[in-house]
């Protein structure tokens, strides 16, 4: 790794790697930093490494990463793999931890590509060990090929099915799958469907993935309203409720999804601006045409600037990469536009279903917004939806000042995890919305880092005016 470079981009995704592999094809020194061990991302995670022989279990989606990971490889542009970036400031310093060692990397321009997350589901029990993300069960399969037998799949949005769907391939046993999709949804989404419907392939994606959980006998419990994990040391049921109704299902495993949410932490703390956005629920960065944020120097591609899925990740990371070439003088103006002009319109097209999407799976208030007191909203620091709603009824105003009133925010993952919860909640219980309550201030460093290697970063000594 050099101490500067023309481009910098955080995050080996398909945003990451198309904005790397075109950047590098331009003459600029290009660097790629990711956390894990090989390109891929969440979708294509450890596709180059891949072993199953049978493809139809993470099916042809996934084995299309192979081609942008070998566009990387041959770019040209230095990839660094087992890299945490924790900070990244408004002047492009990039704070970076690898094998141990701390160091500081400066770029021309930097593209932020950190993905998505998964959204939190704070219902009661979703800490009891035996309980994780549908998300999270996908990353273990790709990556060890490791599964959990006869769990219960629980939540909603495409992510949960394919997850279930890929178990089902694998021949690992399902339990059953309890979907939260509110029923309401339907009728909301039908305005949205006319421009779906001309992406009528990847609509029928899903519904293929459902008809054949349900051909394969996996009970498909439809328009849960409510939920309950059950257990005491560890997950072992799950109770759920339609209508009036309270049901009971055993269950030692339990994967929980509601949709996936920007990774917003970096930008957030390089102090980026972000709005709330009422259509996906999250916050998405303010960026323009070419992802470049209000830091001048400073873009967001892909899911992490707002939820697009892969293919928009991956062109808006070649769009990100044109604008980043043409603010370091690799690229003229009209080149930038002409050579960007096909992946905008590629763009358009793959971004046509996402409103019907947007409103079929969004998550109901209930599943959002703890309804009882003891759930615990704040993971790291184990605070209950009782202390935050206390913390408001005193006076407390925003996330950031309920730091101070309940170390809400403040542990290891600094907020990734609650950060969503706990402004809806605070918008609750003050009625106002979750544009004014604003979202949990975020400080470098963004990713847990050992003192030991901030201790031992160089550092230029300052030079102290009249002091000789
Ligand atoms: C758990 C999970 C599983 C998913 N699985 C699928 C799927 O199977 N199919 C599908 O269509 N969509 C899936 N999605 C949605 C999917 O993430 C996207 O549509 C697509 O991968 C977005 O691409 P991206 O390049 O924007 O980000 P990602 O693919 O998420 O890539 C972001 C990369 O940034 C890296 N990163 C983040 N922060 C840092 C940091 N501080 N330091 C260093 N590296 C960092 C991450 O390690 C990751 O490799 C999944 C999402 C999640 C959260």
């Amino acid at each position: 790794m050099k101490s500067r470079y023309d481009i910098a981009i955080v995050g080996a995704g398909p945003a990451g790697m198309a904005a790397a592999a075109a950047a590098a094809g331009h003459g600029a020194s290009v660097l790629l930093l990711d956390e894990q061990s090989e390109a891929g991302g969440q979708i294509y995670r450890a596709v180059s490494r891949q072993n199953f022989k049978d493809r139809n279990i993470l099916g042809s989606d996934y084995y299309e990463g192979l081609d942008l990971v070998s566009e990387l490889a041959s770019s040209g542009a230095e990839h660094v793999t087992g890299a945490t970036v924790w900070q990244v400031s408004p002047e492009r310093e990039i704070g970076v931890s690898k094998d141990g060692t701390a160091r500081m990397v400066t770029a021309g321009q930097v593209i932020l590509a950190t993905g998505a997350q998964e959204r939190p589901f704070p219902v009661p029990g979703w800490t009891l060990p035996g309980v994780m993300t549908a998300g999270g069960a996908q990353s273990v399969l790709k990556s060890s090929a490791l599964a959990a037998p006869d769990a219960v799949f629980a939540g909603s949005g495409p992510l949960l099915y394919l997850v279930a769907y890929q178990y089902m391939k694998a021949g690992i046993p399902v339990r059953a799958i309890l979907d939260t999709t509110p029923r309401a949804n339907a009728l909301r989404a039908l305005p949205h469907l006319p421009a779906a419907l001309r992406s009528i392939g990847a609509l029928m994606k899903g519904r293929r993935w459902i008809a054949s959980l349900r051909a394969a006998g996996i009970p498909f419990i439809k328009h849960i309203e409510d939920l309950k994990l059950t257990g005491t040391d560890c997950v072992t049921g799950v109770e759920y409720r339609r209508g009036k109704r309270w049901r009971k299902i055993d269950a030692a495993q339990v994967f929980l999804h509601q949709g996936v949410v920007p990774d917003v932490n970096l930008a957030m703390a390089a102090g980026c601006a972000h709005r709330w956005s009422a259509a996906q629920l999250c916050w998405h960065a303010e960026t323009d045409a070419w992802g470049e944020t209000d830091i001048p120097g400073i873009a967001i591609a892909g899911d992490g600037a707002a939820i697009g899925g892969a293919l928009a990740a991956e062109y808006l990371g070649r769009i990100a990469a044109h604008g980043a070439l043409h603010r370091c003088g690799c690229l003229g103006r009209a080149e930038r536009d002409s050579l960007a002009a096909p992946f905008r319109r590629a763009l358009a097209g793959e971004m046509r279903l996402r409103p019907f999407l947007d409103a079929l799976f969004r998550p109901p208030r209930r599943l959002r917004i703890p309804q009882g007191d003891a759930t615990i909203v704040c993971r790291c620091e184990e605070v209950p939806a009782a202390l935050i709603r206390e913390s408001v009824a005193l006076g407390c105003l925003g996330p950031n000042q309920l730091k101070s009133f309940s170390r809400c925010g403040m542990g290891p993952c600094q907020g990734r995890f609650c950060g969503l919860t706990v402004s809806e909640m605070i918008a609750e219980a003050r009625g106002v919305g979750v544009a004014e309550v604003g979202a949990l201030r975020l400080r470098p460093p963004v990713k847990p880092l050992m003192l030991e290697e901030l201790a031992a970063l160089a550092v230029e000594p300052v030079s102290m005016p009249g002091k000789r």
